[in-house]
């Protein structure tokens, strides 16, 4: 991914703030602080993530930085310090994507989480539903200005298919009035199975119709913008939603994954299963033996290095399963398809940990699992998981390093 970022700003204070503060969050900074500096740099040929630029240089002193910039494709953002309307209307016009006033050094403390949002941006995908196609296109165009990468649909019927199609949709922006199915409608059938922390809302109308926000809301959009709106509101609608998206990505993560080794923890996986069919997902439970005296050979970091070590082979070997860790050493797979070749891929696993040498500052260590397997059926999840534990006590029983399946 594109990390550069070029600033132009004469004033040094501003300059070096930008590059200290733009440099912690991981982009290249490249420095100019006038125009023809400027002019050398591009004629180098460097592609932006984002520029940003100061409105009056000394030798450009009316926004000349702002085209030449703008001349080669590269997203801008402009910084001034002479705020007014016409400076702001003609920013906008030209196409920057936004513009800081430059009246503090906390207001242009403002950029930095601009550019951690447009780098995420670069995760999103935004479904645009609207009937008429200029309309589409222009939505589209401004999102993806900012690289949030779009599919349109014509109606609400059009994007609950392309919703079916594209999963990774984390925003919708919708109309209301569109033939064979509204806005509202359409929000109504989505929020019946996907909730407003998983997907994104945001309805726009020009209805003249005084109660269209609160039926929007009520149906289950996130946020309502009139018809016409104006570009900057739109972005900051957008990366309010955005924001709260990705906040709730990280609360459900920390919520269910297990911190050392990165993978499901019970939580997930008791909750995932009941969205599972019963007969076809079978369940294996496995433990890494004798892993009190690793912890007392190498101490409680060696231990770790070792539970993530493993952790690592069985999302390796299962990674289109659910691979939960349960607790201390012991893991809980699911695997939904042919029990046999469940069966055959874990001994696999079980083998390919026991040839494995885990380097521990430079100590090599080695370790063996044991494994109990339950097949599916009508049982419950509980009792599945207790036969396979029953199994799992035989392996340790009949020697370690064992697979039981029966
Ligand atoms: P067995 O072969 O019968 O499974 O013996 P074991 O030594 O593996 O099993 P035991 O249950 O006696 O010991 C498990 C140890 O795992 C005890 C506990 O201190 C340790 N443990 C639990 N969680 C962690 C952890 O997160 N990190 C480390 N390093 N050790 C842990
Ligand atoms: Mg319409
Ligand atoms: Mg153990």
């Amino acid at each position: 991914m594109n990390h550069k970022i070029l600033v132009v700003e004469d004033s040094r204070a501003f300059r070096n703030y930008l590059f200290n503060q733009l440099s912690q969050i991981g982009y290249e900074v490249i420095c100019a602080e006038s125009l023809a500096e400027a002019k050398h740099i591009i004629s180098q040929g460097h592609t932006f993530f984002c520029a940003v630029l100061d409105y009056c240089l000394p030798d450009a002193q009316d926004g000349e930085v702002i085209d030449l910039v703008l001349a080669t494709k590269q997203k801008v953002v402009v910084l001034t310090a002479t705020f007014n309307e016409k400076v702001r209307e003609r920013c906008i016009a030209r196409g920057v994507l936004d513009y800081i006033l430059k009246d503090s050094m906390s207001s242009v403390s403002y950029i930095i989480p601009m550019m951690k949002r447009l780098f995420n941006n670069q995760n999103h995908h935004a479904l645009v539903v609207d009937d008429p196609k200029p309309v589409r296109r222009h939505v589209s165009q401004l999102l993806e200005h900012q690289y949030i990468r779009t599919t349109t649909a014509i109606d609400g019927n059009d994007a609950l298919k392309k919703l079916q199609e594209n999963k990774d949709i984390s925003i919708i922006i919708t109309d209301h009035d569109m033939p064979h199915k509204d806005g509202i409608e359409m929000i109504r059938e989505i929020r019946q199975s996907v909730s407003k922390n998983e997907l994104a809302i945001l309805g726009v109308s020009s209805s003249e119709d005084k109660t269209m926000t609160a039926r929007f809301l009520k149906a289950g959009a996130n946020d309502f913008l009139n018809k016409p709106f104006n570009q900057e509101e739109f972005y900051c609608r957008v990366h309010q939603l955005l924001d709260m998206k990705e906040a709730n990505n990280e609360l459900f993560r920390l919520a269910n994954q297990d911190a050392l080794t990165g993978l499901w923890n019970r939580r997930y996986f008791f909750n995932q299963r009941k969205e599972q069919p019963k007969v076809d997902c079978h369940v294996a439970m496995m433990d890494i033996d004798h892993f009190k005296k690793v912890n007392d050979t190498w101490g409680h970091d060696g231990g770790d290095k070792v539970l993530t070590s493993v952790a690592h082979i069985l999302n390796l070997y299962f990674a289109e399963s659910v691979v939960a860790r349960f607790g201390g050493e012991e893991f809980c797979i699911q695997y939904c398809g042919d029990f046999k070749e469940f069966t055959q891929r874990l001994d696999n696993v079980r083998q390919r940990i026991e040839n494995t040498t885990i380097t521990y500052q430079d100590n090599p260590i080695r370790v063996t699992i044991s494994i109990g397997v339950a097949q599916g059926d009508d049982s419950d999840i509980n009792q599945l998981l207790t036969l396979a534990d029953s199994r799992l006590y035989l392996a340790k029983n009949r020697g370690r390093n064992l697979l039981v399946s029966n």
